[in-house]
């Protein structure tokens, strides 16, 4: 049953599917939604299509979020109780997972702002703790890590230490002195972001980005007692970037159109969810070397699946929600 390294106990991950609404320019383009959420876990293929007969009519996911439903839910019933276990000692990890314009970015952003919100007031009600707040953030394009807290975009090195597993060498960790502190460093890093886009063609479909932060608390009063751990935001390269494989039968293209990182999550996600003993892949991407400690063995994980309810975009819709379905 338990395919950790640690021997923990091994828990499941928690996938949920938020269906944005349709965008104007699908409306003017006369598009049409073919989903309808039918309740708070089950979404319904249910328009007839020639290959109808490809799809089951009904998905079914821990949770799944219509057009109609904020972003505020979707963190309050699809991220926080994962996010918040990062004071218990926990590593965790929220993933956006999902086509280029479905939704991930506007989903992790407003995930993250209220993060921030909750962290913040519980460090308020818990005097009887010291807390140390830490931050970085790192983007991952090609299979280059860059520093998004840093205007130096030299590459940074993955190292391996005995202790502190995989770690990224000289990526900048801001202390955080207050949550207004925390705010200003997430507007850096996506200024950051946009420097990137605009030099490098379609980078946010091609990039991902990991948001850290890194919390140690110890008891005033009790010195021993000390915890800590880090909670991981990942706004993931398009899903576009990995669908070849998820279709039988069809072949590998050329390298530039395929995401390393985001292949080799997919099976590492899939391996966990499984929960066999075999071998997890942790160490064929960057992305996965750099999770790893947040991802399977007692760590806590959860994807939010984001898709566009637009029948144009249907091939991409089935291939999100199998991955979603595989990581279940
Ligand atoms: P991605 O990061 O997956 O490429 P974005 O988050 O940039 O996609 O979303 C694409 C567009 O759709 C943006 O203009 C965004 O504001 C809008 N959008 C995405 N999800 C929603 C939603 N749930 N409600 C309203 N607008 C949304
Ligand atoms: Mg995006």
């Amino acid at each position: 049953e338990n395919g950790g390294e640690g021997g923990g106990k091994e828990e499941k991950i928690y996938v949920s599917v938020r269906v944005r609404p349709l965008s104007s320019k699908e409306i003017e383009k006369n598009d049409h939604s073919d989903w309808e959420i039918i309740n708070n876990t089950t979404l319904i293929f249910k328009n007839s299509l020639p290959d109808r007969s490809m799809l089951p009519s009904a998905y079914i996911y821990d949770r799944v979020f219509g057009y109609n439903c904020d972003t505020r839910k979707v963190y309050e019933e699809g991220a926080k109780e994962i996010a918040l276990s990062v004071v218990s000692g926990i590593n965790s990890s929220i993933f956006a997972y999902g086509q280029t314009s479905s939704g991930k970015t506007y989903t992790m952003n407003g995930i993250t702002e209220y993060f921030v919100e909750d962290i913040y007031e519980y460090i308020d009600k818990h005097e009887e703790r010291k807390f140390f707040l830490k931050f970085s953030a790192m983007e991952i394009y090609n299979e280059a890590v860059r520093d998004l807290l840093s205007s130096d975009s030299t590459p940074l090195r993955l190292l391996d230490d005995p202790e502190r597993g995989t770690f990224v060498d000289k990526l900048t960790e801001e202390m955080l002195r207050d949550r207004s502190h925390l705010k200003e460093l997430l507007g850096i890093c996506e200024a950051q972001r946009q420097i990137g886009e605009t030099s490098l063609n379609e980078a946010s479909s091609r990039s991902h980005q990991i948001l850290r932060l890194t919390i140690e608390s110890s008891a005033r009063q009790f010195r021993a007692s000390s915890l800590s751990a880090s909670v991981n935001f990942v706004d993931l390269a398009g899903s576009e970037r990995a669908s070849q494989t998820l279709s039988a039968g069809t072949r590998l293209k050329e390298g530039s159109h395929i995401n390393r990182s985001l292949l080799t999550l997919g099976t590492v996600i899939r391996k966990l969810s499984k929960g066999t003993n075999g071998h997890v892949p942790y160490r064929d991407s960057k992305l996965t070397r750099i999770l790893q400690n947040s991802l399977g063995g007692n760590a806590r994980t959860a994807i939010i699946c984001t898709m566009s309810p637009a029948r144009s975009h249907i091939e991409q819709s089935k291939n999100t929600l199998l991955f979603a379905s595989c990581a279940k």
